[in-house]
């Protein structure tokens, strides 16, 4: 993921700001579909899997293996789908692949979840395992693949995307980037299935302890009015819009072929003094996550979902 434009020195004295006064997250005395706690412990897992899941490596057919062991129900139902391209890059053709799962509804309709799960190839050389970035992610989608699993959706379809390929392979640009969504927005609007889609909604970076999600300006309005919304259903408005940004992310190739769009990203991800000072780097472990921020974004998902059903 990458981003367009920096409010710089006002962002920074804002978040200085912001942290002095932040609020410890809070769990609110609610029942939730999902656990903070679990999502928490599944990211554990993963990063134990697959540390490092850079395209091509071993630790990326960990993360392959440990998405697919997750769904073996839906593989049976045959709502387990492995989309394996080829994507030219700036080292030549790359073997990738997404895994799309399928929660049927009752509406005709179809809200997409992604997360990427794979690690920035150019960080193969350090110790970058992405627990924020690609990780607890991808950790969320299975968890919420479980509660949809015992609570079919009673709206639209649910569809979980596991994309590969989202990183740049050398430097980020328009043809450096987002393979895995690239090659499935053009698939699905050859085929049809764009059509269908009511919302693509991206989780990304949103783990993080200090956690406070950007209102991202490539989303689409109402959307970002649907997470407004969730925040306040779920009690959790402190933690959405400190920053705004046009963040490139996943939901483009999407936005591209007019799909409503969200992206759900917590930009900022480090200190006060340098709120990037994680972002790509060997300090992204899983200490700087917290199972109550995981639980805020499970929150958020699972009402923008209901939101959606209804708008
Ligand atoms: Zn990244």
């Amino acid at each position: 993921m990458n981003v367009r434009s920096r409010f710089s020195v006002c962002l920074a004295i804002l978040i200085a700001l912001a942290a002095v006064c932040a609020p410890t997250p809070s769990i609110q005395a609610q029942t939730h579909g999902v656990s903070g706690q679990a999502v928490y412990k599944l990211t554990q897992e993963y990063l134990a899997a697959a540390p490092k899941r850079y395209i091509g490596s071993p630790g990326h057919a960990a993360a392959e293996n440990f998405i697919k062991a997750h769904f073996a129900p839906e593989a049976t139902k045959g709502n387990f789908i492995a989309d394996n391209f080829s994507a030219r890059t700036p080292i030549g053709q790359l073997s990738m692949t997404n895994y799309i799962v399928k929660f049927p509804g009752k509406k005709d309709g179809v809200i997409v979840l992604a997360s990427h799960y794979e690690t920035n190839y150019p960080l193969k050389d350090i110790n970058f395992v992405g627990a924020n970035d690609g990780a607890c992610t991808t950790a969320l989608l299975i968890a919420l693949g479980q509660y949809y699993r015992t609570h079919p959706p009673q709206g639209y379809s649910v569809w979980l995307v596991f994309d590969d390929g989202e990183e740049a392979v050398k430097e980020w640009s328009n043809s450096d980037s987002l393979y895995g969504t690239r090659h499935l927005a053009a698939k699905w609007s050859g085929d049809g299935t764009i059509g269908h889609i009511k919302a693509f909604i991206v989780a990304d970076m949103i783990g993080w302890k200090s956690m406070n999600i950007t209102k991202e300006s490539n989303s689409t309005p109402w959307l970002l009015d649907v997470l407004a919304k969730a925040g306040k259903d779920t009690g959790h408005v402190s933690y959405l819009f400190r920053d705004s940004q046009a963040i490139e992310d996943d939901h483009l190739p999407f936005k591209q072929r007019d799909v409503p769009v969200l992206d759900i990203i917590d930009y900022e991800y480090g200190t006060p003094k340098d709120p990037e000072a994680f972002h790509h780097t060997e300090k992204d472990t899983i200490d700087k996550l917290s199972p109550a921020s995981l639980q805020v974004s499970a929150d958020l998902f699972l009402d923008v979902i209901k939101l959606i059903d209804q708008h």
